[in-house]
């Protein structure tokens, strides 16, 4: 397969090399020049003849800027690809105007952060025609593990902000209940011991315990260094608010995590550490 791969950036960059082991890969990247990748002079002559074209980009705007620029000169009948994070109606506007350039699109957002990236077991979520996801397949089976399709197109981002807004109130419930029960003497190997096999037991607690030096190793133990950086789960919790906004949905908890974040990020100058260090910022903090 013949593959354009644009936005060689810290997810784009391990995901090309990945494919290129394999496929003819031509990358493109208007900052980011990575070694050992064939690399056009811009995004348009990097879909030239292209089977499919992969994007891994910052945000919608920017994705809706790049598809303007590359559906005219992509070959009929081609895949766009993108495994960016990206709000639904973006992806969605920009599958109706692959369609109308007689391409096909599929929005499959990933889990699984740098590490899956370059180890090739990332989970793609994908959205869009069944026989679309059918023909890129192979290229989820190289870069993950794991690929499920979710229906029509904008599904793949729906599945992700939704997977991403439970993960940061699961993280920040975890977090307090962590600073609340060491202000109750409970030891935090015996609150893991319990927690993690009882009803309050969830990926944030057994996989990536906020807690330094409980259960397995996390970023918690490496001074909170991401792992996943709180301005991405802010990002993340974002695109949850505006699909909420923009579907009627209340989500009350979606919308209290999101606020936090945001003092932690913006306010509090915490972005760079992992979204987990939401539990130092609590220890510190009295009742309000
Ligand atoms: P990044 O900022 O490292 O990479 C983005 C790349 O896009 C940059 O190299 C940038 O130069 C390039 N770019 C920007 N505008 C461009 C344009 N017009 N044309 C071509 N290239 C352009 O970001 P990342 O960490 O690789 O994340 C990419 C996407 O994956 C984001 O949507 C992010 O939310 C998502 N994601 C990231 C992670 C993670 O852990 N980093 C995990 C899951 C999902």
């Amino acid at each position: 397969m013949k593959i354009a791969f644009i936005g060689l950036g810290n997810m784009g960059a391990p995901m090309a090399t990945n494919l290129a082991q394999t496929h003819d890969i031509t990358g493109f990247d208007t900052v980011a020049k990575p070694a050992g990748l064939t690399l056009a002079e811009s995004a348009a002559a990097s879909v030239k003849g292209a089977d499919v074209v992969i994007t891994m980009l910052p945000n919608g705007a920017i994705l809706k800027a790049v598809a303007d620029d590359i559906h005219p000169a992509m070959r009929k009948g081609a895949i766009h690809l993108d495994c960016s994070t990206v709000d639904v109606a973006s992806a969605r506007a920009v599958a109706q105007q692959a369609e109308a350039h007689d391409l096909q699109a599929v929005d499959a957002p990933v889990s699984g952060g740098i590490g899956g990236a370059t180890n090739g077991t990332l989970t793609f979520m994908a959205g869009g025609p069944e026989n679309a996801f059918e023909k890129v397949r192979p290229l989820f089976d190289i870069m993950g593990q794991k690929a499920v399709h979710c229906g029509p197109a904008g599904n793949g981002q729906a599945a992700k902000i939704c997977n991403n807004m439970i993960l940061g109130i699961t993280m920040i419930g975890t977090c307090e209940a962590f600073a609340l029960a060491d202000k109750l003497g409970l030891d935090r190997q015996a609150m893991f011991d319990v927690v993690s096999t009882s009803s309050g037991y969830s990926w944030s607690m057994n996989a990536y315990c906020p807690a330094p030096g409980i259960g397995p190793q996390s970023p918690a133990d490496n001074g909170y260094k991401p792992g996943f950086a709180a301005v991405l789960m802010l990002k993340d919790l974002r695109l949850s608010q505006q699909a909420a906004k923009d579907a009627n949905a209340d989500t009350p908890l979606g919308k209290a995590a999101t606020e936090l974040y945001e003092l932690f990020v913006e306010a509090e100058g915490m972005g760079e550490l992992d979204f987990s260090a939401m539990l130092p910022r609590f220890e510190k903090r009295s009742r309000s």
